[in-house]
């Protein structure tokens, strides 16, 4: 049985990132992966670390074992996580060690090219170019934003999950919606109900009446809501195995404005033309302009003024991004949000978004609650 408390299959999964992770780096001309904490680790490890000034860092080389340097003082933390299971080699060093120093020489002259995880702090970053003098160093950029851009079936139930458990959040909205309460009351509300809902934390709450609702990142405010406005709601968290959730519901106290009503109703149109465009083969770019010619043709081309979407997994942003420009093509296993808006500053405005994953022939919709405007 798993030390850790993920499943075997969750950590037969992992093993097959990590092996996919070395030809990728290999395929790019690599030697060498290092990642230090944050979402690359987990996905390569399972490993959630704390990110340290002292340096925590798996190490992937072509070719050979992967191994991880920890400090010897997070070795407990680190043998607890999956990192034991998968068997993966624990380097740990004391607090006189250098522990740069110690990994150049475990990784012996076998590098001349290695690559940094994205992420990783420009001082640990300084510290390897010292202790590496000459091998070639560069950002691991698109060897993993490829691999994590295509969800392995483990990752889409991960994130069909923390779709279910945002949406029991907007289910029960009415429980804390109500005119004469503050934004920043009702999140507060929400921000329990997202950790009711099963996930480890909430990482947004977005409660944007009235004209607040013209802002896309609004979050909460003391503002009261009144009777009559519709309330943007877009909240997310990150679940106990690490995938999140993202989804945007809109409300009205009472009635809605008139102006409201008539683009709500093309904004829904616009959103569920792109869900329909989703397929294999098409490019990211694609999906952004269906609903965009739909908002444009309507006349509200000029009130949407952000990308459609962005790829979701272990973070809430990552690749692929749903933008004009971005020539990806779509594959099987990609999951992103589909979130038109269309914003009228000083008035209101207005969200939809669902998480979708790109199935063998369509999308499959990972949020499932009304996108009719929900009145309270
Ligand atoms: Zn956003
Ligand atoms: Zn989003
Ligand atoms: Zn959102």
């Amino acid at each position: 049985m798993p030390v850790s408390h993920y499943s075997l299959d969750a950590i037969a999964d992992i093993q097959l990132r990590l092996g996919r992770a070395a030809n990728a780096a290999a395929h790019a001309g690599h030697d060498a992966l290092f990642v230090s904490p944050g979402t690359d680790l987990r996905y390569l490890s399972g490993y959630e670390a704390k990110p340290l000034e002292r340096l925590t860092c798996l190490v992937v080389p072509v070719g050979a074992d992967p191994f991880i340097v920890v400090p010897l003082l997070e070795e407990p933390a680190a043998m607890a996580s999956p990192i034991g299971d998968l068997g993966i080699e624990v380097v740990t060093w004391t607090e006189t060690q250098n522990p740069y120093e110690m990994t150049a020489a475990k990784l012996g002259g076998r590098v001349s090219s290695v690559a940094f995880d994205d992420h990783m702090w420009a001082e640990k970053v300084f510290a390897f170019a010292d202790a590496m003098p000459g091998v070639h160093q560069s950002a691991a950029a698109g060897v993993l934003q490829n691999l994590r851009m295509r969800k392995t079936a483990a990752e889409i139930d991960g994130l069909r999950r923390a779709g279910q458990a945002i949406d029991q959040v907007h289910a029960n909205m009415g429980k804390w919606l109500r005119a004469g309460r503050t934004e920043a009351e009702v999140a507060r509300d929400i921000t329990d109900a997202i950790v009711a809902a099963g996930h480890q934390k909430m990482d947004f709450v977005i409660v944007a009446s009235g004209p607040n609702g013209a802002s896309p990142h609004h979050e909460a405010s003391s503002r009261v809501i009144n009777p009559g406005e519709p309330v943007v709601v877009d909240i997310g968290g990150t679940m106990p195995d690490g995938y999140c959730s993202d989804c945007t519901r809109m409300y009205s106290i009472g009635e809605a404005p008139e102006l409201f009503n008539r683009y709500y109703s093309d904004l829904q149109r616009a959103q569920q033309y792109a869900i329909d465009s989703v397929r294999p083969g098409v490019t990211c770019e694609s999906i952004d302009t269906a609903a965009r010619s739909v908002l444009i043709d309507a006349g509200w081309g000029d009130y949407f003024i952000h990308r459609v979407g962005h790829g979701i997994g272990l973070d809430t942003h990552e690749h692929p991004y749903m933008v004009e420009g971005n020539q990806t093509i779509l594959e099987e296993g990609m999951a992103f949000s589909i979130e038109p808006g269309v914003y009228i500053a000083g008035a209101h405005g207005a969200r939809i978004e669902d998480i979708v994953v790109c199935g063998a022939d369509s999308a499959d919709v990972l949020n499932l609650q009304t996108r009719e405007l929900v009145v309270l």
